[in-house]
């Protein structure tokens, strides 16, 4: 990197995402007086490939809403993902975009006080309020001609392995599906919980040897049954155990994280920002979805709080389009493990962002998300 393109990276990087001053030019656009943002969405049903089981439901297609904000000419794309899980719905977000008035803005770069006064606008949609924040990272690195990775200050080669997901599914189908993913993924991710487990593992460890990670999907229902399954799952190659028991049991899933030889992550038992302290110390680690946790703004803080409290990052993402799993993936270079394969599980993409080559996500190198619509 040039040295005038690595101090105004590292200027980026300090500010967050303010303007740079003049002496950088030609940089990043200023705000227009004039410019007004904006926004517009539609509704947009994610198709799945296969028919998705976890633990407590089956699945093929995923409700979805494509939202687009435009400021001074440009457009940033942002989306919402609502797998059932979630209770929220097309409805839902709709209500919520309704009441988003984005022509008050006339400064893009302000985002803290943009969400801020998006999150206030009701108590939950977390999937709404995702849409809104990723157009607007996405308008706003476009604005400052970089990818947020860089305007984090993160290097892209650092970007881990993605894992691929493999639903609950009868050991045959399991193994077949393992044959057609292994090649492409150093690391495959299964989901138990029912009563299986151990059948699938098997049935997937005759046709490879790569690490895999589990997600009961809160499944387990006794402790000690599901520590001398996870004890067992260790010595057949998981690496890692995702929300183990019910998040209502939260001291069963703190004693399992005590005694198991893995790290054990919350997913379903960690939300956004204000759920964090609930987790601490029940799990080694969690795992941060844009459509949980409101975007890439919160997603940001909480990784970094994660980091300072010792825990460990996960970054995971819904059924989506290339539009929302790029978002996360910029994120990728402070994660322990990625799980961002959404968007290679539908149909029916509208985007090219990141790819996985190799197994590993390659960040695409352009200004926002760095998406393209297709
Ligand atoms: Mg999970």
């Amino acid at each position: 990197m040039k040295r005038r393109d690595f101090i105004k990276t590292s200027a980026l990087g300090a500010a967050g995402a303010l303007l740079l001053p003049q002496a950088c030019s030609p940089g990043p656009r200023r705000p227009s007086a004039s410019a007004r943002m904006s926004l517009r969405f539609y509704p947009y049903e994610l198709r799945l490939r296969h028919v998705f089981t976890v633990s407590s439901y089956s699945r093929s297609t995923t409700p979805g809403v494509q939202v687009e904000i435009e400021y001074d000419g440009i457009t940033g794309y942002g989306e919402a993902s609502m797998p059932p899980y979630l209770g929220q719905s097309v409805e839902s977000v709709t209500a919520f975009l309704q009441k988003v008035d984005m022509g008050r803005y006339s400064d893009p770069f302000m985002l803290e006080d943009i969400i801020t006064d998006l999150d206030s606008l009701s108590p939950g949609d977390s999937a709404a309020k995702a849409a809104v924040d990723i157009a607007l990272h996405d308008l706003v690195g476009k604005l400052l001609g970089q990818p947020w990775w860089r305007i984090w200050g993160l290097d892209a080669s650092k970007a881990p392995d993605t894992t691929f997901t493999i639903g609950i599914d009868t050991p045959e189908v399991v193994r077949e599906k393992t044959l057609e993913c292994k090649d492409k993924f150093n690391i495959l991710k299964v989901k138990v919980g029912l009563d299986n487990d151990m059948q699938m593992i098997s049935a997937i460890r005759d046709v490879t040897s790569a690490p895999l990670a589990v997600d009961a999907n809160q499944g387990w229902k006794d402790r000690e049954k599901a520590l001398d399954e996870i004890f067992w799952l260790a010595e057949h190659g998981v690496v890692m155990v995702e929300q183990p028991m019910s998040v209502d049991r939260p001291d069963d899933n703190g004693w399992i994280t005590a005694h198991s030889p893995v790290p054990v992550y919350a997913d379903e038992a960690v939300q956004g920002l204000s759920s964090l302290a609930s987790v601490k110390g029940l799990y080694s680690g969690i795992n941060i979805k844009l459509m949980k946790c409101g975007g890439m703004r919160n997603a940001w803080k909480m990784a970094n709080y994660a980091r300072a409290e010792g825990m460990r990052v996960m970054l995971g993402c819904m059924t989506e389009t290339s539009c929302a799993v790029t978002a996360a993936s910029h994120l990728s270079p402070l994660a322990d493990f990625a799980d961002l394969d959404g968007n290679l599980l539908i149909s029916n993409d509208l985007f090219e962002g990141m790819t996985v080559r190799e197994g590993r996500i390659c960040l695409p190198d352009r200004p926002g998300l760095g998406v393209k619509k297709l």
